[in-house]
């Protein structure tokens, strides 16, 4: 049962919205947090700087047919002009052009000077005096020209970008083979609990395996952070702290899981408090309700809640946002909400913004519809690999009725790899 006031919880926004205000991207500090890379390396990385092309792509004229290249003012009566030489891509026409013909072209090839037009080959004819024209000819048909896609000292792709397959053979395109990206933000991360077994290690009475170290490496991983793993730290003030000025030292980040609750064995929030500006916010959000947030010495920090389906959220929502802030990503967008049926009742309660996991699917009418994966607690990790979205559930909402209509953001590559 939640016994909580409603009242003194933050919303997932204002949470955000503090996160967001309250940090300084990398980019946005005095240290050197840029390096030139490999274009061939780059994938996954930020851009730091605009990317502007060196060249005019295409870098010279060239034939988008092949066909013949023809100087319009050759053209006689019956449309036919005896052929002088060949162009073939890689290997341009450069000899003398005689007045009165035209020059075999290839796709791709450079097109000789003077010509003003490609006549593609199925509108031409074979004749005992030469190629005829057998269709109207426009001036410029079938040429590409120089800088119609990109012109030189243009910008290309803006910084601020996360770099992938839609941009990367772009930039080849252009010749470019080095980069410049934010360095990869240090991530330091541990987990904290008494009860934690490492995995592969058989379980002593009243330990459960960690879970969410592994989760949060697994989303780190994606989000292409160096990772500094701290492991489990135990419920014990001196180790906690070692961790913290450990973690301060060598992070940017750091990201700890479990402890930040009002639980007996939870020092955490002591140490924290000794150790930085921390807020411990309870969220208006379901699951995981604690959430701590802060400055350490040098670096920002995240508590998230040690239920793993909680864990897993607030990086999710929180944590995720906040990293594209610090690694300068700000072409960053929040997941797309998309509406659906539910196909199945869900059970809610007013007073958080419920983020329960879903299956959706298009139905025979081609319309989105939701269905729950069942059991919603927030130990009930398996609810993650049977759903392939959030149904997002309005703070205020209760309970939902098979038919109504939700709001849905499919997971995005944290989650699932397609
Ligand atoms: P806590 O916030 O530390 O009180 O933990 C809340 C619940 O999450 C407890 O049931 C913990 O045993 C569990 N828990 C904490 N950390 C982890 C972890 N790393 N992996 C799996 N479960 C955890
Ligand atoms: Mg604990």
């Amino acid at each position: 049962m939640d016994h909580c006031h409603t009242s003194d919880l933050i919303s997932l926004d204002q949470a955000l919205e503090k996160l967001l205000t309250h940090t300084v991207p990398l980019t946005a500090t005095p240290l050197i947090t840029t390096e030139t890379i490999n274009l061939t390396e780059s994938a996954g990385r930020i851009t730091a700087t605009d990317i502007i092309s060196p060249i005019n792509v295409p870098s010279f004229d060239n034939s988008a047919m092949d066909g013949y290249a023809i100087r319009l003012a050759d053209l006689n009566e019956n449309q036919t002009l005896p052929m002088a030489g060949k162009a073939l891509a890689g290997i341009p026409f450069q000899q003398e052009w005689p007045n009165g013909s035209c020059i075999r072209i290839m796709t791709g090839a450079p097109i000789p000077s003077g010509a003003d037009a490609v006549v593609m080959q199925e509108q031409t004819e074979v004749t005992a005096t030469g190629i005829r024209f057998t269709h109207p000819i426009k001036p410029g048909q079938n040429i590409r020209t120089i800088g119609e896609d990109i012109s030189q000292n243009t910008v290309v792709l803006p910084k601020g970008i996360k770099l992938s397959t839609t941009q990367l053979p772009l930039i080849a395109s252009l010749g470019i083979a080095t980069v410049d990206v934010v360095r990869k933000l240090k991530v330091a991360i541990f987990s904290t609990g008494d009860e934690l077994q490492a995995i592969g290690e058989p379980l002593q009475a009243g330990q459960i395996y960690d879970t969410n170290r592994f989760a949060i490496r697994l989303m780190l991983e994606k989000l292409d952070c160096e990772i500094i793993d701290l492991g489990v730290i135990r419920d014990d003030p001196d180790a906690l702290r070692h961790a913290f000025i450990e973690a301060d030292k060598q992070a940017d980040l750091v990201i700890s899981s479990g402890g930040v609750s009002v639980g007996e064995a939870d020092y955490t929030k002591q140490i924290l408090e000794e150790a930085g500006k921390i807020s411990f916010w309870k969220l208006a959000i379901k699951p995981g309700k604690p959430f701590a947030f802060g400055k350490l010495e040098n670096t920002w920090f995240c508590g998230l809640p040690g239920n793993p389906v909680s864990a897993v959220l607030t990086f999710y929502q929180l944590v995720q946002p906040l990293i594209a802030h610090l690694s300068g990503f700000t072409a960053w967008q929040p997941p797309m909400r998309l509406t659906a049926k539910t196909t199945t009742p869900l059970k809610k309660s007013p007073g958080r913004l419920d983020f329960q996991r879903g299956i959706a699917s298009l139905n025979e009418y081609g319309e989105l519809e939701v269905q729950t994966t069942g059991h919603q607690g927030s130990h009930i990790f398996s609810s993650y690999s049977l759903g392939n979205c959030f149904i997002v559930l309005e703070r205020e909402r209760g309970h939902v009725a098979a038919g109504e209509t939700v709001q849905i953001e499919f997971f995005n590559y944290l989650l699932k790899n397609q």
